[in-house]
C-alpha cells in the first residue's frame, strides 16, 4: 500500500495509525503532489495557505474512497490533526474503530499525567482524550485508575534511589512465541558456571561504583530468561554476593520471576526467600493444556498450580502470574476460565498481556490472514470486567507496537500490592542499573529531564568473552551523575 506526503513528512506518525487499521503491512512511502490515480494508497497533504493550513487525506482501500479536511493554525497540531483524519478515514472505511485512537507513539498514562498536573477534573480529562486522541471512554478510564494507583507508588519514590535489575538468560527450553533474549539451558549449559562468576564480580563492581555515587537501593528484580532455570544453590550464592556487596537497609522489594512453573522447587523458592526475596511472578500464560501446547510452552496447568500452592507454602504473600489474550487457538471461554481461576487463588498482581502481531505470525505462519478475527479485544475486555469487579486495580499499563488489536499489556494488582519496580521502570522515573547478559541499564535523572541506557552484551557468551570490556563502559554511570546536579 502507498503512504504519500505532499507538504509534509508525517511518515513514523502516520505509518502508525496505518497500522492500526492494517497490521504487519509494509508501506511504500512516496513524496508528491499527485494522487495515486488507482490501488490501495492513503494520500496526506499540507497546504499553506497565509496564517492557517489547510489539511487533506485521502484514502482508497479495496475500492472504496474517503477523504477527509480540516484546518490548523499552529505547525505544532499538524500531526495530530492528520493523524485524526487519517484514523477517521481509515475508520469508514475499514468498519473498524481502534479503542484507543491515534495513541500510538506516547504512552496513555503519560498524558492522562500531564492533563492532572493541569489540574483538568475527570470530565474534563474525557473530554481532551476524546477530542485529542479519539481515544474511547472505556480505555481513557483504565488509563485514569492506572495514573491513580501510579500516584501513591510514585511519591513514594526518593530522589537518589535505583533498582538493581539481574538477568538470567536462561530458560530450560525456548517457548515458540519468545522474543527475549533467553537461551535454552541445554544449549548453553557450560557458559553458567563462568556467566555467574562473571555476575557475581558485576555485582560487586557495581554495588562499589553506587556507594561511591551515594545511591540508595530500592527495589532488586530478578529477570530473564527465567531466574529458577538455575539451582537453589546457584540462586543462593546470587542473592548473597548481593546481600554482601550492597546496602540492604532501605530496600522495599525484591523480585525473582519463576517464570515458568516446570523450573520451581520448594528448595528453589525457600532459598530465594531466605535471601531476602518479598515477591516471586509464576507465569501459567494460559490455564489450557491444549493452548500451552501449541504455543511450545513446556510445563502444564497441574505444575502452574502446584507450583502456586508451594510458593504460598513457603510464605510468599505478593505472587504475580503472567497471562496472554489471543493465544492461538485460545477462545473466549477458556480465557474467562484462566482469568476466573486466577482471582479465585487469590493472586495479588495479575498481569494481563496481549499478544503481539509479530509473535502470533510466528506463531501462525501458515495462517496468517486468521489474525485479525482473533479475538484478544473480547478477551482484554473480560478481563478488565472481572479484575476490575473483584477489587483488582490497574497500576501499569503499556503497549507495543504491533499488538493484536491495538491492545495493551496491563499490570493489575490487589490494592497495595502494586510492584514499585514495574511502576518506576514503565514511567522512567527511577535510574535502573543492570547485571548480566541482555541487561539495559536506563539512567534517569527526573529533575533535568536526562535519560541515557547503557546495554550490556546481549549473549552469555559475548558476556563472557568481553566481561572486562563491559565493566569499562559502566563508567558511563559515573558519568551521568557527575553532570546531575
Ligand atoms: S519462559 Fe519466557 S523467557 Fe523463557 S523462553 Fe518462554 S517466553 Fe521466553
Amino acid at each position: 500500500m502507498k503512504l504519500c506526503f505532499s507538504g509534509n513528512d508525517y511518515k513514523y506518525e502516520l505509518e502508525g495509525v496505518m497500522k492500526l487499521f492494517i497490521p504487519a503491512t509494509l508501506f511504500d512511502i512516496v513524496y508528491g503532489d499527485e494522487i495515486p490515480k488507482d490501488g490501495d494508497f492513503a494520500f496526506v497533504r499540507v497546504r499553506q495557505l497565509g496564517h492557517h493550513a489547510l489539511l487533506y487525506v485521502l484514502c482508497s482501500y479495496n475500492g472504496r474512497r474517503a477523504h477527509k479536511v480540516c484546518t490548523a493554525q499552529k505547525q505544532d497540531d499538524y500531526e495530530l490533526c492528520l493523524s485524526r483524519l487519517l484514523f477517521k478515514a481509515m475508520s469508514s472505511l475499514t468498519g473498524n474503530t481502534p479503542k484507543w485512537g491515534v495513541i500510538t507513539g506516547i504512552r496513555p498514562v503519560k498524558q492522562v499525567n500531564r492533563y492532572l498536573s493541569r489540574n483538568m477534573n475527570e470530565s474534563e480529562i474525557f473530554d481532551a482524550m476524546r477530542r485529542d486522541y479519539l481515544c474511547s471512554r472505556e480505555k481513557c478510564d483504565i488509563a485514569l485508575k492506572t495514573a491513580y494507583a501510579q500516584k501513591a507508588v510514585l511519591d513514594g519514590l526518593k530522589d537518589n534511589s535505583f533498582s538493581l535489575y539481574v538477568s538470567i538468560p536462561f530458560c530450560p527450553t525456548r517457548c515458540s512465541y519468545c522474543s527475549f533474549v533467553s537461551q535454552s539451558v541445554e544449549q548453553c549449559l557450560g557458559q553458567i558456571p563462568e556467566y555467574l562468576d562473571n555476575l557475581c564480580k558485576e555485582m560487586e563492581y557495581t554495588a562499589k561504583l553506587v556507594s561511591r555515587l551515594g545511591l540508595v537501593l530500592d527495589t532488586v528484580y530478578f529477570g530473564g530468561g527465567t531466574p529458577t532455570t538455575l539451582e537453589a544453590d546457584q540462586l543462593e550464592r546470587l542473592m548473597k554476593t548481593i546481600a554482601n556487596s550492597f546496602d540492604l537497609s532501605q530496600l522495599r522489594e525484591y523480585t525473582v520471576e519463576a517464570g515458568r512453573p516446570d523450573t520451581i522447587t520448594k528448595q528453589k523458592l525457600e532459598a530465594i526467600k531466605r535471601n531476602g526475596c518479598t515477591r516471586v511472578s509464576i507465569n501459567p500464560q494460559t490455564l489450557s493444556d491444549s493452548v500451552l501446547e501449541k504455543i511450545g510452552r513446556k510445563h502444564t496447568t497441574e505444575q502452574f498450580f502446584k507450583a502456586y500452592e508451594l510458593a504460598r507454602e513457603v510464605g510468599f504473600d505478593s505472587i504475580n502470574t503472567d497471562i496472554i489474550a489471543g493465544l492461538p487457538s485460545d477462545t473466549p471461554e477458556s480465557f474467562a476460565y484462566t482469568v476466573d481461576k486466577l482471582i479465585q487463588l487469590g493472586a495479588e498482581n495479575i498481569t494481563v498481556h496481549t499478544l503481539s502481531i509479530k509473535r502470533a505470525a510466528r506463531l501462525n505462519r501458515d495462517r496468517e490472514e486468521g489474525l485479525l478475527e482473533n479475538p484478544a479485544d473480547k478477551m482484554v475486555g473480560y478481563a478488565t470486567k472481572r479484575l476490575l469487579e473483584s477489587g483488582y486495580v490497574p497500576y501499569y499499563l503499556y503497549r507495543q507496537k504491533n499488538m493484536l488489536e491495538n491492545l495493551e499489556n496491563i499490570g493489575w494488582s490487589k490494592p497495595g500490592k502494586e510492584s514499585l519496580y514495574n511502576v518506576y521502570i514503565m514511567e522512567e522515573v527511577q535510574t535502573i542499573l543492570a547485571v548480566g547478559a541482555g541487561g539495559s541499564t536506563k539512567l534517569v535523572d527526573t529533575k533535568n529531564k536526562r535519560l541515557e541506557r547503557v546495554f550490556n552484551y546481549k549473549f552469555p557468551l559475548e558476556y563472557n568473552r568481553h566481561f572486562e570490556l563491559m565493566l569499562e563502559k559502566k563508567k558511563e554511570t559515573e558519568d551521568f551523575y557527575a553532570h546531575k546536579e
